[in-house]
């Protein structure tokens, strides 16, 4: 999103940089190399990512260690060389009139050395850090202590740079004073880049003055405005992009009316096993406007694990049939296909509909057959595997398709549904328990629509989650012990990665055969990736039927299974798996009517992130408070589809902590398309002529859905 780019004619932003006063082609070079700076364009855009304030001192006894950076005024006292090779350190103890403390060197010792008369006063600036009862600062910042007397800036920007830059004098202050000469030569070019209606409406500063303020903050005031003004239009653009994308195709893509809730109207009389959640019927009730809109749906339903998703898809299907299409249903396992299945059949019976399952292992008859009631439209309801991609399989009139949780699947697979009519693109349903903030959907997913179940059926019991070590294991064998006698059957999961496959399964056997050691009375499950389908469908259907006690598995089972009666996941090297996929893990259990349990398993020594992780589990069962946690952990550039999204073009705005302003820029976003979907208005050329700027390096939209 650079200036250099991002005008067509060059401008004074084209600038390269070594023209700037004091930098030359030497320093030029690095800047280019370390930070990516080319040209006038590009060092405007090199926001601080703090300011320090400048203007206090404090004395060394009013320290405090939540202080992140403060200044000192104190006089040499003493200096020594300690320490010997790898560990030397010089230490100067310095002293004001209310107390002494220490500064210290590991690098440079020879130079700073030099800098450090005894009796003289200096500005000290850094981290305070307390060792024992004594306080001292690591590398401070340095200055003679009769620059206190000058006016010091109140916000002092910081900027990050390298230690290359920094040995070339330009640290964060070099990149400072380099704005300094900038910021005037450029100043009256800074075109400006929002309308002036949405700068009105939520009180923006303009363009030149938010660049201006951002640099040399004059107030803290305008300090924050600043960054919202930039945040702001970040996140704007990034909307207004996706917005257009659905925009485009909601224009280009007819869907067909369904409408008749005939078929829906008996189900819900005479069938339906439960109230439904408000959530489940505000989500039943968004799909419904889309359905019959005469326009394609393209609709995302986030639901935590166990918010019931899979009677929304069913309800979806039947308002299909009730018009005359068919559906079909993708999952992305077969064990869950078959759940569906399972699960599915006995409502449409009763509704007196065909369900069919279609899975890799369906035999070749079957197939036939089934093949031939999809072409004449007799078989409404088709479930299965990716097995429904194939091209043998031509549905007569199919109106709706859905995919169960779609972060298995990848975008051209699920394209190849959209292609499986032809006269319509079937309205489309995909359903995902992995919880997105809602921040971050509304990027990743900008351009579907998103529904979210954000309510659990009544009469759930919280699942209790606990964390044990591993020299705990007895005690947690005994509470297994506990759990069966009660009838309740047991799921223990080990992780399994690529990367450390073999040790993984080794560790998965070993853990196997002391579970069946500990347990000899009761039958075990074990189900792994390494094993056939049909193995793996044998094992888990024993458990289904409650044949089995304990599976014992890696993480094959993450996704959808549903076995009510299991009431106890533990969950080993818990510390190992990632925050989502803990929760998704857990999920498993929680679904019938008795207390669940989850019992996370990890060595002694954690990471802090993996002790967060772990604790996070342990305070909540909210996927959405997880997610945001995860989010923060991870930072949403390692998150899936996010490199895709443009959220790695934001440079000053945060998805996981400007939330509230991105819900602002959006909303102006669509307001804007809604009084004026072309950008004809005079008023609004900033924003065409922003857009077609970014154009020129913005990744394939298009393909990304
Ligand atoms: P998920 O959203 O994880 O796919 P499921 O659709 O598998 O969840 O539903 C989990 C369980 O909750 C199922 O046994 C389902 O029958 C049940 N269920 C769904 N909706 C309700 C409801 N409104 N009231 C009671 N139970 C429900
Ligand atoms: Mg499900």
């Amino acid at each position: 999103m650079g200036y250099t780019t991002a005008l067509h004619l060059a401008t004074i932003f084209d600038t390269r940089i070594e023209y700037l006063r004091g930098v030359g082609p030497q320093k030029a070079e690095l800047l280019n190399k370390e930070l990516g700076i080319f040209t006038y364009g590009d060092l405007l855009q090199h926001y601080p990512f703090r300011y320090e304030d400048r203007s206090t001192f404090l004395k060394i006894s009013a320290l405090h260690e939540e202080l992140e950076h403060v200044q000192v005024i104190a006089r040499i006292k003493k200096v020594e060389l300690l320490g010997m090779g790898a560990k030397k350190r010089l230490v100067a103890h310095v002293e004001d009139e209310t107390g002494e403390m220490e500064m210290t060197w590991f690098k440079g010792i020879s130079w700073i050395q030099k800098k450090l008369p005894l009796g003289a006063s200096y500005i000290f600036l850094g981290k305070p850090a307390l060792f024992g009862k004594k306080w001292s600062m690591a590398h401070p910042e340095m200055e003679p202590s009769s620059a206190a007397s000058e006016s010091r800036p109140k916000f002092q920007p910081v900027y990050s740079t390298t230690d290359k830059l920094r040995a070339r004098f330009l640290d964060s202050r070099g990149i400072s004073r380099a704005l300094e000469s900038l910021i005037p030569l450029v100043y009256s070019h800074i075109p400006e880049t929002l309308p002036q209606e949405i700068l009105q409406q939520y009180q923006l500063l303009g363009k030149q003055e938010a660049m201006r303020q951002i640099h040399f903050p004059s107030s803290l005031e305008l300090l924050s405005r600043a960054r919202k003004r930039l945040k702001f239009e970040e996140f704007f653009y990034l909307q207004l992009r996706l917005l257009r994308m659905k925009v485009t195709r909601m224009e280009k893509s007819m869907g067909q009316v369904l409408s008749n809730t005939q078929l829906l109207t008996e189900f819900y009389k005479h069938h339906l096993p439960f109230e439904l959640t408000q959530a489940q019927k505000r989500v039943i009730r968004e799909m419904y406007e889309d359905m019959r809109s005469g326009k394609q749906m393209n609709r995302l339903v986030q639901g935590d694990v166990g918010s019931g998703k899979t009677m929304v898809a069913f309800i979806s299907m039947l308002l299909a049939i009730g018009s005359g299409a068919q559906t079909c249903l993708m999952a992305p396992t077969e064990i869950l296909a078959n759940q569906h299945f399972e699960g599915l059949r006995p409502y449409a019976e009763r509704l007196g509909l065909s369900i069919a399952l279609l899975t890799g292992s369906t035999k070749k008859s079957a197939r036939k057959e089934l093949h031939e009631a999809l072409a004449k439209g007799t078989l409404p309801i088709l479930l299965g595997t990716h097995a429904l991609l194939e091209e043998e399989v031509q549905f007569n009139n199919l109106g709706l398709a859905i995919v169960d949780e779609q972060h298995r699947f990848g975008v051209a697979q699920r394209a190849k549904l959209w292609a499986k009519n032809e006269l319509y693109q079937p309205h489309v349903l995909v359903m995902t328990a992995t919880p997105i903030p809602r921040t971050l959907a509304m990027t990743l997913y900008g351009d579907l629509e998103v529904s979210v179940i954000d309510e659990l059926p009544a009469g759930r019991k919280p699942i209790q989650t606990v964390h044990r070590y591993d020299k705990d294991r007895l005690k947690v064998f005994g509470f297994i012990q506990q759990e069966i006698s009660k009838g309740r059957q047991i799921y223990i999961v080990y992780p399994l990665i690529e990367e450390s496959k073999s040790l993984d399964l080794k560790n998965l056997m070993d853990g196997y055969e002391s579970i069946a050691r500990a347990f000899p009375h009761h039958p075990l499950s074990i189900v792994h990736g390494g094993m056939k389908a049909e193995d793996k469908d044998y094992e888990m259907q024993r458990f289904v039927k409650g044949e089995t006690k304990i599976m014992v598995a890696t993480t094959v089972i993450e996704v959808g299974v549903n076995v009510p009666n299991a009431s106890v996941m533990v969950i080993e090297n818990a510390e190992r798996f990632g925050l989502s996929q803990l929760h998704q893990l857990r999920g498993r259990v929680g679904r019938g009517a008795e207390q669940s349990y989850c019992v996370l398993m990890s060595k002694y020594e954690l990471s802090r992130d993996s002790r967060v992780r772990l604790e996070t589990l342990v305070r909540t069962n909210d996927g959405f408070e997880i997610a945001d946690v995860d989010l923060k952990l991870r930072g949403p550039g390692d998150l899936m589809g996010t490199q895709q999204s443009g959220i790695t073009d934001l440079l000053i705005a945060d998805l996981s902590k400007d939330a509230p302003l991105l819900t602002l820029a959006r909303d102006a976003a669509q307001q804007l398309l809604r009084e004026d979907p072309s950008l004809e208005l005079p008023q609004h050329a900033p924003v065409l002529r922003q857009i077609s700027q970014q154009k020129a390096t913005a990744v394939n939209w298009s393909r990304i859905g």
